[in-house]
Order: structure tokens, then C-alpha cells, then sequence
């Protein structure tokens, strides 16, 4: 078991919160891990909510691949996933 897993939920959990950033329900968007190239739904993703923000990892090599943080100013994010939209 990986550190902290049973504090992780899938990228189904955040919908509402990608709805919020990018204007539209990602989850079913397919995204590429830059680390290791794994292509699938962002619903797949690992997905931390106790971090300050949200970070998306892949389940694949856990390499970042969305960091979304509310602050003051509104939604703040660094995206490093190829997003496709199907
Ligand atoms: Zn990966």
C-alpha cells in the first residue's frame, strides 16, 4: 500500500472542482502522464484532497499531473498532463 492511500480517492472525487478551472467536466477527458506516457480518463487519476489544494497523480509512476489551489485571488493551477478532450 502506497503512503496515504486510504486518503486517496479517484479523479471522479474533484469533477465539480475541474468543472470550476477549465469551465467543463474533465473526468472523462483522456490525459498523458509527462512521466511515464500513460494515456487514460483523468477519472483515473489518483486524486489528494488533504494536500493544501488538490493533486492529481498517475496511478501508473505517481508523477504530478495537476496541482489546483484556492486561494485568496480564486483557483490557481499548473497543469503538466496533455489533456485530450473526447
Ligand atoms: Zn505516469
Amino acid at each position: 500500500m502506497r503512503a496515504n492511500e486510504e486518503l486517496t480517492l479517484d479523479g471522479n472525487a474533484v469533477g465539480g472542482l475541474l468543472d470550476e478551472v477549465f469551465g467543463a467536466d474533465l473526468t472523462a477527458a483522456v490525459g498523458t502522464c509527462p512521466d511515464c506516457g500513460r494515456r487514460d480518463a483523468l477519472a483515473t487519476l489518483r486524486a489528494y484532497t488533504y494536500a493544501p489544494g488538490v493533486v492529481l497523480r498517475c496511478p501508473g509512476c505517481d508523477g504530478v499531473q495537476l496541482v489546483i489551489v484556492r486561494t485568496p485571488r480564486g483557483l490557481r493551477h499548473q497543469l503538466r498532463s496533455v489533456i485530450e478532450r473526447r
